[in-house]
């Protein structure tokens, strides 16, 4: 009997399970009712509903002063979360790799002064549990989106995820990765579009932020989406249209790099490029509710 001949008839061989049913909203609503899009509160921000949350901050933690001056400059302009990279995940090891445990230390006492919950990223599942001490929301970065056993520690360990979606990456690929982490008993995603590779990569952008995608996974996914429009573009000046794209097109936040208002993006050590100053930020999020208030009634609730 030929391999193929053997696998046809062993029992059983095919999944009868769909590939990702805890997070896809067709099924669920049978069972739910009126379940439309998941709510995750954290520490009073309140996530999937429709007011858009803005999660804000450097791309790395360099220092105490830094961190602290921008998480201030965020909450002054009217961010609801803090970001930054205490393990940062570079594509050549000779990058900053992040402050580490020394990092996360500096968010806490970001947070201590602003009252800001803390988003930052984990790249290894056995820092899951100490990034956890720190953090308010786990970050699983692009690079990291099908690293099954850091999704399956994240899941493990209850706290919300931000999965950001890897730029090659499709809508069911990344689903899927979703699906790891609700597998164990961990529904609090929040998916992130961030931008995916096309053709215009170096031209005049970095990525190109993917909004058919917004709409596409409201449709797929009762969990919340946003859009990173920092990476989705890679430049300062395109991150105020594409933030308002991406509200207007459904996200259901925003995250969003920034850089001190006098600060050289030449001397950040990483993405200095594309972090906007926070005289920008306050009027993009002002702009930025305006949209969702403009747009709301064109989604799914
Ligand atoms: C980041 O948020 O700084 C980051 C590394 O993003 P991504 O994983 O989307 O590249
Ligand atoms: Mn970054």
């Amino acid at each position: 009997m030929s391999q193929y001949a053997m696998q046809k008839s062993a029992k059983p061989t095919r999944r009868s399970r769909h590939p990702y049913e805890l997070v896809r909203r067709a099924g669920r609503e049978e069972f739910h009712g009126n379940l439309k899009v998941r709510e995750i509160l954290v520490g009073g921000v309140r996530i999937g509903g429709p007011r858009p949350v803005v999660i804000a901050g450097p791309c790395s933690v360099e220092s105490l002063e830094q961190t602290v001056d921008v998480a201030r400059a965020c909450r002054d302009a009217g961010a609801d979360m803090l970001r930054g990279g205490a393990y940062k995940p570079r594509t050549s090891p000779y990058d900053f790799q992040g402050l580490g445990i020394e990092g996360l230390e500096i968010l806490a006492e970001a947070r201590a002064q602003t009252g800001l919950p803390i988003v930052t990223e984990v790249i290894d599942p056995r820092l899951v549990e100490e990034v956890c001490r720190f953090a308010d929301v786990l970050q699983i970065g692009a690079r990291s989106m099908q690293n099954f056993p850091l999704l399956v520690e994240a899941g493990k360990s209850g706290k919300p995820v931000l999965l950001k979606r890897h730029w090659g990456a499709t809508l069911q690929e990344w689903l899927c990765a979703a699906e790891y982490v609700a597998a164990q008993g961990n529904l609090n995603v929040i998916l992130c579009e961030r931008g995916i590779r096309t053709f215009s990569q170096g031209t005049y952008n970095r990525n190109t932020l993917d909004l058919n995608v917004v709409d596409a996974a409201r449709r797929e996914t009762f969990l919340p989406i946003f859009v990173d429009p920092s990476h989705g573009t890679g430049v300062a000046d395109l991150v105020p249209a594409a933030s308002l794209a991406g509200v207007a097109c459904g996200a259901h936040g925003l995250m969003i790099e920034v850089i001190g208002e006098t600060a050289d993006p030449a001397e950040a050590m990483s993405d200095g490029y594309q972090a906007i100053r926070p005289s920008m930020l306050r009027d993009v999020i002002e702009r930025a509710r305006c949209c969702a208030t403009a747009a709301a009634q064109e989604f799914i609730r």
